[in-house]
């Protein structure tokens, strides 16, 4: 990227040098932007964050009670250094946002990660128009195409009332910041009682004191009768899958809801019986609904399968190459969005430049 763009690549992340602050920067710096909490994206140490203020309490959670945080209401422009910015939703967890940085009549827009399917438990994402648009690609491949939602979450409510009728517990993975409360929000809560792990109920608390409703939850250390785990629905992070902290619901039928259920099916995660395709991330048509309606001249295209995108917009006439947003080699944290990395046995060739340093099958480990 030449110096003179709006923002630079740089050993800290991508920043803006005519507002000197960062987005989602991977180091500890003055002033970060953030698109939103996951940890691949947001990093403690920073000196000063700005959010949106829907994911004000989780990003609060997530970088500790002593870190400073700033929020905007969604489309509120901010001045920083003479460089306007604001935030955007982007509708991939509560308080996601797209970054808008205008500096001297140019704009840019960063996505984060973002999807177009409704998620009752955040904004639904918002076009905006820009000069360049930098897009994230975890599912950038045309047979990536998600499942109507609904068809998912019927599905979801299938398998928990037949455990429920079976006299098992139902116990699904899935990711504690997001997707767990997305599915909370999706499942038909007149099946049985709900119980979760507390690595998603510490964000269920967050999610509550940010306006989103959801069913009762309970955890399921506060319940001494053996017989209340059957017909309930047990929801743990992915890292709970095969751990010994399933033993305590006894016979248990387990699934897990990810995008990469979609080429994988269960299969990855041997311990698990069911998969469903459920993610927070744009499908292939999707990521051009997206980059289309950006209006962007110039795309640069980051996260996950890039190099087949950025084949395809430049055969589109758009300007367009990958863009690394995150420093190699580092170590990702234990709690990063197990779907923004690329399914390593799912890598096309051409694709070298996005060789994934850790699986996508980790998270939280379970208690
Ligand atoms: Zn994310
Ligand atoms: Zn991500």
């Amino acid at each position: 990227m030449s110096t003179d763009a709006l923002l630079q690549e740089t050993p800290a992340g991508l920043y803006c040098s005519a507002g000197d602050f960062y987005i989602d920067p991977w180091k500890k710096v003055a002033r970060a932007v953030i698109t939103h909490a996951h940890s691949d994206h947001a990093r403690p140490g920073s000196e000063r964050y700005l959010t949106t203020t829907d994911g004000r309490h989780v990003l609060q959670s997530r970088m500790g009670p002593a870190a400073v945080i700033d929020a905007i209401d969604y489309g509120t422009e901010i001045l920083i250094n003479g460089v306007r910015v604001s935030l955007f939703p982007a509708g991939h967890v509560l308080g996601s946002a797209q970054v808008r940085v205008e500096y001297r009549g140019e704009v840019w827009v960063v996505s984060g990660d973002y999807k177009m399917t409704a998620d009752a438990t955040c904004r639904t994402f918002e076009p905006v128009v820009c000069h360049t648009f930098i897009t994230e690609c975890t599912f950038g491949l045309p047979i990536c195409r998600w499942p109507a939602q609904d068809e998912v979450f019927a599905e979801v409510n299938r398998w928990w009332r037949r455990c429920r009728d079976e006299q098992r517990t139902a116990v699904i993975m899935a990711y504690s910041l997001g997707k767990a409360q997305r599915i909370l929000a999706g499942v038909d809560r007149s099946i049985g009682r709900i119980f979760c792990h507390s690595a998603v109920e510490q964000v269920n608390r967050d999610y509550r004191q940010s306006g989103i409703p959801l069913p009762e939850t309970e955890l399921p250390g506060s319940n001494s009768n053996r017989t209340a785990w059957e017909g309930a629905l047990v929801i743990a992070p992915p890292a709970a899958a095969g751990s010994p902290w399933l033993k305590k619901f006894g016979d248990v039928s387990t699934a897990i809801a990810s995008g990469w259920m979609l080429t994988r099916g269960a299969r990855r995660w041997q311990s698990v019986d069911r998969g469903f395709v459920l993610s927070d991330h744009a499908d292939w048509p999707g990521l051009l609904q997206a980059i289309r309606s950006s209006e962007a001249g110039q795309v640069l295209v980051t996260h996950g399968h890039t190099a087949p995108m950025v084949r395809w917009l430049n055969e589109q006439g758009i300007s367009s190459r990958s863009l690394n947003t995150r420093f190699r080699g580092e170590r990702l944290s234990s709690d990063e969005d197990p779907e923004s990395l690329p399914d390593p046995d799912f890598v096309l060739p051409t694709d070298s430049t996005d060789a994934p340093d850790k699986r996508p099958d980790s998270g939280e480990t379970g208690q």
